[in-house]
């Protein structure tokens, strides 16, 4: 039998509204009349009642349906005085709400029971059948009403069979296509009814899991247990918020436990519904979302690693680089470092080798630094041939240092790819995670030793230093106002006078333009700013500007009185490079007047290693002109005796360093004196650079050298002292005035 809760959960769906009843009633066309009537005859139908139940229960035990219900004697008899108790009520009561209820509870009971609505109607109609008798006594009349009762409530009964096998149909029908709906989705379907802690689960939903139902108990225990422990917070949260009215209803993904101790992902949906008696009831689905998760997975670690060595990305460097600071935030953890790599020269294994090749290299070097690390550090690639390395929990930056040994130490094993065996090395900068006073982010610290290994030689590793960000800083100041330092008027030339040596006083013969950089109060030397000027390209366009100053200046001081002249200029290798430099320089005498043969053009033996065969076009252009070519520096470099033979020179400097030796220093005596006959014997002019002493002169007179330069005849001066020097009004130490009486003014340009 059914509890008053189920019975009051009933009432709100079959309580007829009093419009309702009252239109009822009064299609049956009862009144107060009617009620009265009833109440004045009830005493007349006592008897009739008593008789009738007995009938009526002997009748009903020749049936094995209703016999079965009525069960033993003493329910049998409670039941009937119940009955009359109910007959009696009929005559009697007042058509009130309390008559309402308590039949729709007698109907509610007998259904629960299993009694079936025929013995319901056959019941009410033996029970009009004898109270006819009992108030009308027979007549022909009483017997043909008697008739048309049986045959009006075996009709009575068809109606109902009709209207209720609509109603079951229609309700089949609707289950059917839920059903069907409920296949076609797939889902699991659940219902928990959270005070009486019961649920109920779709066979859908048990075999989703494998599971079977009879070893599932029917308590949410059956559900939360299943659940991965690192879910399950997250899924009571998502229930509590929607039972807290937080969420429209609950919507949460989570991994749950198959009968073969596999986790499934699974997408939970459902709403919380407040039964009467504030009782709260969830339902809801559950669908297999395993293969979306996956495909996100698949998808998720594509985007955060590197396809071709596998490797994390970029993007997942910037996240794991976020949880190992965080980790240093901690109290007691211990250093933490990253590696930059960047391979030597890999462009150049790209473009000869192809990039097929270029990529066995990386997968290879990917394998080789992983082999350096411990388990818990990281290996990223970067991007191109730059890799990144996180060494967490070190006991000190040292440990750092050792690792990066340990990667150069397996580069430099030489790669057999099939066919070939190839050298490489790569450059690693190393900046610790975390360091006071640090101002860059650990990359860029990194990126900054990188840089600092690589200008210190390649194939090397380079920690950072906060002197080192100075500089950088300073570098980076001093490239910006480089950039502007053009427009500013602050670049000129200073000359410095280059002397012949022949006959009793050394004398002018040249000048050779030095770059100067009027910076903020103070001249900044070249070497300071010109590998500035060549790290951001601007070399070229200040490299043509120096060479049009120089040669007009060189060419008004020729037309003023020193018709021979020359003019030696600097180059930077970069200017070598480009295609059109011959033609430009062509188009810069044309333009100033300046002959050919006038101009030397000083090259340094490093600069014509860089890229050998366009260097060598260009010089060669260059030379067919009539331009004379000095290599500069001379024995500070490879001292190649090939270059001396393969580019066209016609001049070599003896650098400065050799000179500053003489005549003391047996060894740069001895380098001085072999240069010198090496260029005499070559048919080339030697200059000696640096001279600041009588004794280095006489030494190099003595030698045979025929130029020399340095601040024994004259430092580099400015254009109007030199203009000085030039017309006699000054005179330098160790320099002859080439005055010269009757010449012309000499100028100088502005
Ligand atoms: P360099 O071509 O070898 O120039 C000679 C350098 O030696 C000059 O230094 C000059 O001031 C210095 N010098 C001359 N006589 C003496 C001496 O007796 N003793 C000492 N100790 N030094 C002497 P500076 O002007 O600082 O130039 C340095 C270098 O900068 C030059 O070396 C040249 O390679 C480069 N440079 C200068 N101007 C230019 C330019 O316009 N373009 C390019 N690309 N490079 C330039
Ligand atoms: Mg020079
Ligand atoms: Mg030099």
């Amino acid at each position: 039998m059914g509890n008053e809760q189920e019975f009051q959960d009933l009432l709100q769906h079959i309580a007829p509204d009093p419009d309702e009843l009252h239109q009822r009633l009064r299609f049956l066309g009862w009144r107060q009349t009617d009620n009265e009537r009833l109440s004045r005859c009830a005493q007349r139908a006592e008897h009739a009642n008593q008789h009738f139940v007995d009938t009526l229960y002997q009748q009903l035990a020749d049936y094995p349906a209703p016999a079965a219900i009525l069960g033993d004697p003493a329910t049998t008899e409670r039941l009937k005085q119940r009955q009359a108790d109910y007959y009696r009520g009929l005559w009697q009561s007042p058509l009130d709400e309390a008559y309402v209820l308590e039949r729709l509870r007698i109907g509610w009971v007998h259904q629960h029971t299993g009694v079936d609505l025929k013995w319901y109607l056959g019941a009410y109609r033996l029970y009009l059948d004898r109270l006819l008798g009992e108030l009308l006594g027979s007549s022909v009349a009483s017997d043909c009403f008697s008739s048309l009762i049986k045959k009006v409530f075996f009709d009575i009964g068809l109606a109902l069979d009709s209207y209720g096998a609509a109603q079951r149909k229609a309700l089949q029908d609707s289950e059917a296509r839920y059903a069907r709906a409920m296949r076609g989705a797939n889902d699991g379907l659940w219902e928990w009814q959270l005070e009486q802690d019961q649920l109920y689960l779709s066979e859908r939903w048990i075999r989703m899991l494998d599971l079977d139902r009879d070893s599932l108990s029917p308590t949410s225990q059956s559900w939360f247990s299943r659940v991965h422990g690192d879910d399950l917070p997250g899924l009571r949260q998502a229930i509590d918020n929607h039972l807290r009215g937080l969420t429209p209803f609950l919507n949460h993904e989570y991994r749950i436990r198959r009968q073969d101790g596999s986790y499934l992902w699974v997408l939970v949906r459902g709403v919380v519904e407040i039964c009467s008696g504030g009782l709260r009831r969830m339902a809801g689905s559950q669908s297999d979302i395993s293969q979306r998760r996956a495909a996100e997975e698949q998808l998720h670690h594509a985007a955060r690693h590197d396809p071709l060595t596998g490797l994390a990305n970029r993007a997942r460097l910037g996240e794991l680089l976020q949880q190992a600071m965080q980790r240093q935030q901690r109290p007691g953890a211990r250093e933490a470092a990253l590696l930059f790599i960047d391979l030597d020269r890999f462009k150049l294994i790209n473009d000869s080798l192809g990039h097929q090749t270029g990529d066995r290299v990386l997968v290879e070097v990917a394998e080789r630094l992983s082999h350096c690390l411990r388990p818990g550090d990281h290996l990223a690639r970067f991007g191109g041939d730059e890799f990144v390395a996180l060494l967490d929990d070190l006991a000190c930056m040292g440990d750092a240092e050792r690792v990066a040994q340990r990667m150069l130490d397996n580069l430099h094993v030489p790669l057999k790819l099939q066919e070939q065996t190839l050298a490489i090395s790569a450059s690693i900068g190393i900046a610790a995670l975390q360091e006071s006073g640090q101002p860059l982010d650990p990359l860029q610290a990194a990126d900054l030793a990188l840089y600092r290994a690589k200008s210190a030689g390649k194939a090397q590793f380079a920690r950072y230093s906060n002197e080192l960000q100075q500089q950088a800083q300073r570098q980076l100041e001093l490239q910006n106002a480089l950039a502007q330092a053009g427009m500013r008027h602050e670049l000129h030339l200073a000359y410095q006078p280059i002397c012949q040596l022949d006959g009793n006083q050394p004398q002018l013969i040249g000048v050779e333009a030095l770059l100067r950089w009027q910076h903020e109060g103070r001249v900044v030397a070249p070497l300071e700013f010109i590998p500035c000027l060549e790290e951001s390209g601007e070399i070229l366009a200040v490299g043509d500007w120096v060479l049009q100053q120089a040669c007009s200046q060189v060419r008004i001081w020729q037309r003023t009185g020193q018709p021979h002249l020359r003019c030696s200029v600097n180059l930077s290798s970069r200017q070598l490079q480009q295609s059109d430099f011959a033609a430009r320089v062509a188009d810069i005498l044309q333009r100033t007047g300046l002959p050919p043969s006038s101009l030397v053009l000083e090259i340094t033996e490093s600069q014509l290693m860089e890229d050998s065969a366009q260097n060598l076009a260009c010089l060669r252009e260059l030379a067919s002109f009539g331009i004379q070519l000095a290599l500069d520096d001379f024995g500070t470099g490879y001292s190649s005796l090939g270059y001396l033979k393969r580019f066209p020179l016609h001049i070599i400097k003896v650098d400065k360093s050799f000179i500053a030796g003489a005549p003391q220093d047996t060894e740069s005596l001895a380098i001085s004196r072999a240069i010198i006959g090496l260029g005499h014997s070559l048919g080339l002019a030697v200059v000696a650079e640096g001279v600041e002493k009588q004794a280095q002169l006489d030494f190099l007179t003595s030698e045979g050298c025929h130029y020399a330069q340095g601040f024994w005849f004259s430092r580099p001066r400015s254009p109007q002292e030199l203009q000085r020097l030039l017309s006699g009004e000054d005179c330098f130490d160790g320099l002859r005035s080439p005055q010269d009486e009757g010449k012309p003014t000499p100028e100088v340009q502005t």
